[in-house]
């Protein structure tokens, strides 16, 4: 079994379900005993939130970077980013070791290409709804991505670091998400992808009237694929 090196903490409130998932597919893989490999290097969130938001990703991405050395050195022998938002420092993160990372937005595109679907809709954070990092990634991964309008984008990006970041799951914020849904789904979205690993916290399959592909959960089954690889 591969060692996984998990870089989280953005937030703990997903982390936490990365490593329970990590550990029941493992046991449903293996069964008796077994359980997940892993070395976990948590930060502290409010020191990223505030880089995100003053735009200075580069001082994100060093810390990042020096936990995936961390992990490294801790004998990981293959990386995840426990949050999609911050696969915009995914390179910087990459060019700090010689271990392979698996990127969150490839494992999603997978799974969406095995479900038969290719026109999306997406819901993360305004920086991953806005910008080329991840729905780019997409794109290359053969998608057509379509995002929420300016007010509902808004909206989204508020209930994650307002609400689910700090472990609050309320029923109207999960109203108006399937609101943003139907808009997504009225404009031709054969699919939904949770591209916020707080989101499936809020969302369940039964909230939207087309699959929805949530990512932290992909990102873990990929994760215990390639740890389990020949096993
Ligand atoms: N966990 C979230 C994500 O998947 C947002 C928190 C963050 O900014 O990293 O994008």
């Amino acid at each position: 079994m591969k060692t996984l090196g998990l870089i989280g903490g953005m937030s703990w409130e997903s982390t936490a379900e990365y490593y329970r998932t990590l550990n029941e597919l493992t046991r449903d893989r293996l069964g008796g005993l077994h359980s997940a490999q892993l070395v976990l290097y948590s930060v502290d969130f409010a020191e990223i939130e505030q880089l995100q938001t003053a735009g200075r990703w580069e001082e994100a991405g060093a810390i990042l970077a020096r936990a995936a050395r961390s992990l490294e050195a801790a004998g990981a022998d293959l990386l995840l980013i426990c949050t999609n938002t911050m696969h915009k420092v995914a390179d910087q993160v990459e060019a700090a070791v010689t271990v392979p990372l698996l990127h969150l937005a490839d494992a999603t595109a997978d799974a969406v290409r095995a479900a038969g679907l290719r026109r999306v809709g997406l819901l993360g954070t305004a920086f991953t709804m806005e910008q080329d990092f991840y729905r780019g990634r997409l794109a290359s991964g053969g998608l057509d991505v379509l995002v929420p309008e300016s007010g509902s984008r808004a909206l989204v990006h508020r209930v994650i670091y307002q609400e689910l970041c700090v472990g609050e799951v309320r029923e109207e914020s999960r109203a108006a998400y399937r609101r943003v849904i139907e808009e997504l789904v009225a404009a031709g979205a054969e699919g939904i992808i949770l591209g916020c690993t707080e989101i499936e916290l809020l969302v369940r399959p039964e909230d939207s009237p087309v699959p929805v592909f949530p990512t932290a959960r992909l990102h873990a089954e990929a994760a215990v694929a390639a740890a389990l690889d020949g096993q």
